[in-house]
């Protein structure tokens, strides 16, 4: 069966960044099961999955615009420490921010006296990914699995 809309696809995968570095991978954590079609991978990925096979191993090089976007410099903010609240703040630390229409993660980047610079872009925005992707299987997605948006059984929601 082929990867199209609508079918759960099972896949193994390894992301590395242009340098050969390991970024994710599903190796050790059991292979992925999603559904084609509805946002649930990145554009990128869903556009190489698309028409592949059961067994087909292939590489899929995802560029930033069909990845976690561009890097957005204006998302990179200095904070002062007092806006912390005494909590005691650390380099690598993610905070939630933003309003109630849109929250998102930011990642506290550099400590310099008592100005804390946080990102808000995704660790991913701005990287050319390349994916190692091995299909293991497709099947047609359930009613039940359409209607929640997501996986059931072994590798996905059990409710
Ligand atoms: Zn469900």
């Amino acid at each position: 069966m082929q990867v199209s809309a609508n079918k759960v696809v099972s896949i193994n995968y390894t992301l590395t960044d242009n340098s050969g570095v390991v970024l994710d991978t599903s190796n050790g954590r059991g292979p992925l099961n999603y559904i084609q079609g509805i946002g649930a991978l990145i554009p990128g990925m869903e556009n190489g999955l698309e028409g592949k096979s059961t067994g087909d191993k292939f590489q899929i090089k995802v560029s930033p615009e069909n990845g976690y976007g561009a890097y957005v410099s204006e998302m990179v903010q200095q904070v002062p420490m007092s806006a912390f609240g005494g909590q005691e703040v650390t380099v690598g630390m993610q905070f939630e921010a933003g309003s109630d229409e849109q929250r998102f993660i930011v990642t506290v980047t550099e400590i310099n006296n008592d100005m804390v610079t946080v990102d808000g872009n995704h660790p991913l925005a701005g990287k050319e990914l390349n994916f190692d992707v091995e299909v293991l299987e497709v099947r047609e997605a359930t009613a039940e699995e359409l209607a929640h948006g997501h996986v059931h059984g072994p590798g996905g929601h059990h409710h």
